[in-house]
């Protein structure tokens, strides 16, 4: 099994260093750590949302060093946020330090952080069509950017329930797979849905389905933010990506795609 998007203490809300992570490691044949990177000056006035400015090539080497030892395969990446005109100021810094993979993540529409969980009150009145709109707009421009590997928890926006019509969020599917296939990017299929209110993969199997019919590469991933939920439940992503009709996933190394049979 591979886990291709892990977190550790450095991002400020998880638990573990590297270490601790990978006593989690031994069902998994592939551990690719994927920190936040650090946010433009201003946008985590709290440091609860990205590991510090300055901490990556601490981070780089942990990992690295890790790998080295580690009974499974252990690789570098990292989270980025797409920020619309905004750029991660660190994002050269890392890829220069030949980073296995850069995924890429929208948690902001505009200002408002709409997965964070002490912002849900923000969602009160708005019309959940048009952020998922909003927010899939972004997704797509992030896809094209020419910035990110994979494309992690697509369909993000559904974190606390909140969901459209189903025929639009079939539309939406089939446009976003797409896009994804003429970007060509990646998709994550994640297990942290399971654990959060929406109680589902990330993405849906209706956005599995489209990506299968499109093409679009598929690859694995818990998020975890503590050692216990490292490879969380990936035998589940493993078997939606079967019954949409996927015979082989991928992860990355120096940013190539490597496929393995599923
Ligand atoms: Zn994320
Ligand atoms: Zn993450």
């Amino acid at each position: 099994m591979i886990d291709c998007h892990v977190h550790t203490c450095r991002c400020g809300h998880a638990q573990g260093d590297v270490a601790a992570m990978l006593l989690h490691s031994s069902a998994l044949e592939v551990v690719t750590f994927t920190e936040h990177l650090p946010l433009p000056a201003g946008m985590d006035p709290n440091g609860e949302y990205s590991m510090s400015s300055g901490e990556l090539e601490e981070y780089a080497a942990e990992v690295r060093e890790a790998a080295l030892t580690a009974p499974t395969k252990v690789l570098l990446g990292v989270e980025s946020d797409w920020l619309d005109d905004r750029v991660n100021p660190e994002i050269g810094t890392i890829v220069d330090t030949g980073v296995d993979l850069v995924l890429g993540s929208v948690h902001f529409i505009g200002d408002w952080v709409f997965d964070d969980p002490s912002l849900l009150h923000q969602w009160e009145g708005r019309d959940v069509e048009k952020v998922w709109r909003d927010y899939f707009e972004r997704v797509v421009a992030a896809a094209h950017s020419g910035n990110f590997d994979v494309m992690a928890h697509t369909d993000l926006v559904k974190k606390f329930g909140f969901r459209p019509a189903d025929s639009v969020i079939a539309s939406l599917a089939d446009e976003v797979a797409a896009e994804f296939r003429a970007a060509g990017v990646a998709f994550e299929v994640s297990t942290a849905g399971l654990r959060k209110p929406c109680q589902e993969l990330y993405p849906s199997q209706t956005f599995i389905e489209a990506f299968s019919r499109a093409g679009v590469p598929a690859t694995t991933g818990s998020d975890a933010h503590s050692p216990a939920e490292l490879g969380y439940r990936l035998a589940d992503a493993e078997s939606a990506l079967r019954s949409a009709g996927y015979h082989e996933m991928c992860y990355f190394v120096q940013r190539e795609r490597v496929m393995v049979a599923l």
